[in-house]
């Protein structure tokens, strides 16, 4: 855990979220700033800088997280009608927080390319 991340903030309690999701390994939960009727963040409770960052032990770990998504997607009712799945690596992309997280959109029509 890295005292200064908010994600592992989230993943230790020390800060309240609506939760979504949690395992052993990963952590769901309501983005605070909903950009879609359906924007969930998907965390490994592992500190991981951001995608760029994955290496081969993590395989499981991804495949794993793209399982909670796609049942996140089924519970939340979009799987049906589609959903995107966005992660976000570098300044250049947008990435806020330094930890890894995947955003699970859906429940409306998604532009693109995105902006
Ligand atoms: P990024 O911009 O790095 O791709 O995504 C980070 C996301 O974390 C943003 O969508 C932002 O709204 C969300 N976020 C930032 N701080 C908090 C927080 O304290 N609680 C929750 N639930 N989401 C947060
Ligand atoms: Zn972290």
């Amino acid at each position: 855990m890295s005292e200064s991340c908010l994600f592992c903030r989230i993943v230790a309690k020390e800060i309240p979220v609506t939760y979504a999701y949690e395992d052993e390994q990963v952590v769901a939960f309501d983005d605070i700033n909903q950009q879609a009727p359906i924007h969930i963040l998907v965390i490994p409770k592992r500190h991981i800088r951001g995608a760029g960052a994955l290496t081969a032990q993590d395989n499981d770990l991804v495949g794993h997280i793209f399982q909670v998504v796609n049942q996140l997607a089924v519970k939340n009712g979009v799987a049906a009608t589609g959903y995107r799945i966005v992660t976000n690596n570098g300044d250049a992309a947008g990435q806020s927080v330094d930890h890894l997280h995947f955003h699970l959109l859906g429940g409306r029509d998604l532009g693109w390319p995105p902006g």
